[in-house]
């Protein structure tokens, strides 16, 4: 069963919460009863939470770019694709 964890949009807390079904999602805050709650997803190897926090931005900061970079091969290899009459 995975453990999932969770942060309030609203206080800040984060907690964990042992999944067994979709039905499990926690729609409340456990601290502030009220908070919507967003689930975070761990970073392999790394443990405290800010430096998780900064991993997790600069993941998205790399898939972003890695994604631009793939888009920007493709177009170049089509483009020479065309070029080189097939
Ligand atoms: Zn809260």
């Amino acid at each position: 069963m995975p453990i999932r964890e969770y942060r309030c949009r609203s206080c800040d807390h984060q907690f964990e919460v042992l999944e067994r079904g979709d039905d499990d999602a926690p729609t409340a805050c456990p601290a502030c009863e009220k908070g919507k709650v967003e689930q975070l997803f761990s970073v392999p190897g790394v443990r405290s939470d800010g430096t998780r926090d900064l991993a997790m931005r600069a993941a998205k900061k790399r898939d972003a770019q890695q994604a631009k970079d793939r888009i920007h091969e493709r177009l170049r290899y089509e483009e020479s694709h065309d070029r080189h009459g097939h």
